[in-house]
């Protein structure tokens, strides 16, 4: 994959019209935006396309109408929420076939400076097809086109693949910013690299641990995906989340891992509950003897020394997934412990996955990480080298 793309700094934009593709995939409570992240992190390349006198056509999609036009999944509270934070009306295109008379109209009547907003992409069923008809039709609004979704980056649509193949195309500030910092760490890191991968899943999560383990100096594995790789040591896990059909392929990681010199790490005791629930009871447990009918649901004590030591004098540090059922305040400690070596650890990091970013957000550590992602699976796709056609699509730096 080539992480050396054009951005909006290179390219002329001044009395053009432009078309960004922005994440605006935001939640909605009763038609109220309920955290307004992703608009917040599209501004800076909306502001900057502004400046330089651009017109600006935003475009986005928003939930899952399954290209019909459905009003719930409109994007009139983002138009609304833009405009208050760009300090100028943003007009939205109300048109149920997304690019309309109204749009057209709208487009026409831009002045430099002015930004529009389109209906939700996802109206249209051609969208999700990557089909040329509704491409076309994006395409014929604008004469430049700017990819800001990195949150769609993995997905070969109209207006994220599509039209780059009408206009000249060029990366956001935002997408830039997760080039740099994942691109960076998996082509040349600062050493050692540090990964660490928790949550539910091995399966989900295999590509990626396949991929590090021929990029990281350690890899670190907790949450519930590490009792998978106890199992395969013959450990006892007791009622533990096990992927059985993972077993084989866990040892094979592990040995492929010790193969090429990449320190791997698991947990070495874990808290463990009596039950899936919150306030089950609980005790501390080594790995290799966790009672029958007791589960683990986060890592323990020495779990959490184990891998701040393991963090410390990092050069670069990946982590996505939580260490234990963060989620719940009696099994968080692992994360927040995690969640906390990593912000000492002076690394460079980059933090990926909703339940490590909700606790390094909670403890008030945002800005101690180099980077927090905003894309889950495109993050993910990332960290397993595949190409994201997003970005892919883009123009190459000469
Ligand atoms: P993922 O979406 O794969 O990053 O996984 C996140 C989910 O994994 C969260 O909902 C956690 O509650 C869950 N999880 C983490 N550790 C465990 C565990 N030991 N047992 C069960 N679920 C877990």
């Amino acid at each position: 994959m080539n992480y050396n793309k054009k951005s909006v700094e290179d390219i002329e934009v001044a009395g053009k019209k432009v078309l960004v593709r922005c994440d605006f995939n935001v939640p909605l409570k009763d038609g109220v935006i309920t955290n307004d992240k992703r608009i917040v992190a599209a501004l800076p390349t909306i502001k900057y396309l502004m400046e330089k006198g651009a017109k600006v056509i935003l475009c986005s999609h928003l939930g899952r109408p399954k290209g019909e036009y459905k009003p719930e999944f409109s994007l009139a509270p983002v138009a609304a929420r833009l405009s208050e934070y760009l300090g100028k009306e943003v007009k939205l295109a109300q048109d149920p076939e997304v690019v309309g008379e109204n749009a057209r109209a709208m487009a026409a009547a831009l002045e430099n400076g002015d930004v529009m907003l389109l209906e939700n992409v996802r109206y249209r069923k051609e969208e999700t097809k990557n089909e040329e008809n509704f491409t076309k039709e994006l395409a014929s609004l604008a004469e430049v086109f700017v990819n800001d979704a990195f949150g769609t980056a993995h997905r070969a649509h109209c207006s994220t693949t599509g039209v780059a193949s009408y206009l000249p195309a060029v990366c956001g500030y935002l997408i830039e910013k997760e080039i740099s910092f994942m691109g960076g760490a998996l082509a040349n890191p600062k050493r050692p690299l540090v990964a660490i991968l928790g949550g539910a899943k091995v399966s989900d999560k295999i590509g990626v641990i396949t991929n590090l383990i021929d990029k990281c100096d350690t890899l670190i594995i907790g949450g519930g995906m590490a009792y998978t790789f106890m199992k395969s040591l013959d450990y006892s896990i007791g009622t533990s989340l096990l992927e059985a059909d993972q077993v084989e392929n866990a040892g094979k990681m592990m040995a492929d891992a010790k193969a090429k010199g990449v320190k791997f790490l698991i947990p070495v005791d874990n808290k463990v509950g009596l039950e899936f629930d919150e306030n089950t009871e609980s005790q501390i447990v080594e790995s290799c003897k966790i009672p029958d009918g007791w589960m683990g649901l986060d890592i323990g004590p020495k779990t959490q020394e184990l891998f701040a030591d393991a963090l410390k004098g990092a050069g670069t540090v990946i982590w996505n997934g939580p260490m234990g059922v963060s989620e719940w305040d009696n099994f968080a400690a692992g994360t927040i412990s995690v969640a906390k070596a990593v912000a000492e650890s002076g690394a460079i990091s980059i933090v990926g996955g909703g339940d490590s970013v909700a606790a390094v957000t909670k403890l008030g550590y945002s800005d101690r990480m180099s980077h927090i992602s905003t894309g889950g699976g495109a993050s993910l796709e990332f960290l397993e080298g595949k190409e994201l056609p997003g970005i892919a699509a883009l123009m190459d730096k000469e």
